[in-house]
This record gives structure tokens, C-alpha cells and sequence, in this order.
């Protein structure tokens, strides 16, 4: 089992956030595995900090939904994508917004 750093938010309250080593995740058939090169700060994730986030998150989640890096993985089904493609990824944190991958 290989494992990676994240910034993970383990508990519901103020702080509770802090570096771990998880468990690295492995594609499924039809996803990519993007290796993070950087990751922004969001306003959300001020408040995920803070602990008055409005939207429901299920601690512990790892941190960072708006990140760039490249395509470290394909899973077997992907035939669009390939590994070292550069990735931009912006998972929206408001609910009448879609989130968004783009290859950049
Ligand atoms: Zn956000």
C-alpha cells in the first residue's frame, strides 16, 4: 500500500486540520489519478478550518479542491487521457456551480 501527504480535516470544530500520510487512491476503470504540482486556498477552506463551513463534509476529507498537476494514472476504460498530461482541476464549492476539469 503506497501512501501520499494530504492535508486532512479530521474532526468537525475550529482547527482540527493538520499533514498525514494516507493511503494513496488508485484509479477506477473510467478515472485518472492527477499527481498535485499545486493547490489553491479557497474561501471554503477557511471556513472548513474555521469550522463554520455551511456545506456538509463528512470528516475526515482531504483538503484542496481547487489544484493543478498531471495525470499520473489512467484506469483501464480511459482512452481520452494519458499519463503526464498537465491537469487543471476546480471542484466548485457552491452549490449552483458545476465543477470543472480541463487538460491546460
Ligand atoms: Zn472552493
Amino acid at each position: 500500500m503506497e501512501c501520499m501527504k494530504a492535508v486532512v480535516k479530521y474532526a468537525h470544530g475550529k482547527g482540527k486540520v493538520e499533514l498525514r500520510d494516507v493511503t494513496k487512491p488508485s484509479p477506477g476503470p473510467d478515472e485518472v489519478l492527477i499527481e498535485v504540482k499545486a493547490a489553491g486556498i479557497c474561501g471554503s477552506d477557511l471556513h472548513i478550518l474555521d469550522g463554520d463551513i455551511k456545506l456538509p463534509i463528512k470528516p475526515p476529507v482531504i483538503m484542496g479542491h481547487e489544484f493543478s498537476g498531471t495525470i499520473a494514472e489512467v484506469g483501464s476504460s480511459v482512452t481520452k487521457w494519458k499519463i503526464g498530461v498537465p491537469f487543471l482541476v476546480y471542484l466548485s464549492c457552491v452549490e449552483e456551480e458545476e465543477g470543472l476539469a480541463a487538460e491546460y
